[in-house]
């Protein structure tokens, strides 16, 4: 990928982030690190430090896009997390259209408009 080409969510496809972390981790020997349990791991890791950035602090939209530090630190932590996601989702050579898609199938029965449309976040 070079470096300078500035991409966006309209035009990027989900099989170009598995291309990239794939060459990332090959070209470092690193597969034999990227084990199911170990990817995990990692995820949870850099979930933690981005929840970390939040930690004991309530900000708002607002308050996070006017500050650059907070945005981009934050904006690194969630790529950490989508980073190690992806190389799972490699690891176990999985579809992840299809799973989000069965997923989110499984998530609209569950969740039915019809019964959570006043913003209540719990079954009656
Ligand atoms: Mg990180």
């Amino acid at each position: 990928m070079n470096e300078n080409h500035k991409l966006n969510d309209l035009d990027t496809t989900i099989s170009f982030f598995k291309e990239e972390v794939k060459k990332f981790v090959e070209a470092r020997d690193w597969n034999r690190y990227h084990t199911p349990k170990n990817l995990v791991q990692a995820i949870n890791c850099e979930a933690g430090e981005l929840s970390q950035l939040l930690l004991f602090r309530d900000y708002t939209v607002e308050e996070i896009w006017n500050s650059k530090k907070l945005l981009t630190n934050i904006s690194e932590e969630i790529a950490d997390v989508f980073i190690y996601l992806i190389s799972l989702i490699n690891a176990l050579d999985l579809d992840l259209s299809q799973i989000f898609t069965n997923k989110m199938q499984k998530n609209k029965k569950k969740y039915s408009s019809k019964e959570f449309n006043n913003g209540i976040y719990y079954k009656k």
